[in-house]
């Protein structure tokens, strides 16, 4: 599962195909069974380029579909992208500083930079209404940002499959 943008983003590159919808409810079709069926984006640009090499006339959901069977999960380019990381050194997490309020029995908590933690630290009241806590987020390099995208996306599935139950 990607996103609705990057689904029509890899999508209109079909209009240079024959017979590209007029209707916009067609293209919401191609678009959305290539949401469905793309493990990422890489593997929604590869079902595309397909798609540009073996048909003439823009795509059917259908075919959408039966091509993305066929067609492999790239493997992560990002990876080798990031070992190249000074921040996370390519595991595209890096540690991060939360500042967790507690008020009213309800927890808040917001990231920080170093230099505003040094600061407070010492200063708050401590654990069950203020505190420092250090926990990983991910990375804002691109390997980061793949995994970032990738847990929205399951997260997306997750929730609408919750919803169909
Ligand atoms: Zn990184």
């Amino acid at each position: 599962m990607i996103t609705e943008a990057i689904a029509l983003g890899q999508i209109v590159r079909c209009r240079v195909l024959r017979n590209p919808p007029t209707e916009p409810a067609a293209l919401t079709e191609t678009t959305t069974m290539l949401m469905k069926v793309s493990a990422s984006p890489e593997h929604a640009r590869a079902i595309v380029d397909r798609v540009m090499q073996s048909l003439k006339f823009f795509p059917l959901p259908s075919e959408i579909y039966e091509i993305a069977e066929a067609t492999e999960v790239p493997k992560v380019r990002e990876f080798i992208a990031a070992r190249s990381c000074e921040e996370c050194r390519g595991t595209g997490y890096a540690p991060a500083l939360w500042l967790v309020t507690w008020e009213h029995g309800k927890r808040k908590r917001e990231l920080i930079e170093k230099p505003i933690a040094d600061l407070l630290r010492g200063k708050l009241a401590g654990p069950g209404a203020q505190n420092i806590y250090e926990a990983s987020d991910y990375c804002g390099c691109e390997y980061g940002e793949h995994l970032r995208r990738a847990r929205a996306a399951k997260e997306a599935e997750e929730e609408e499959k919750a919803a169909r139950r």
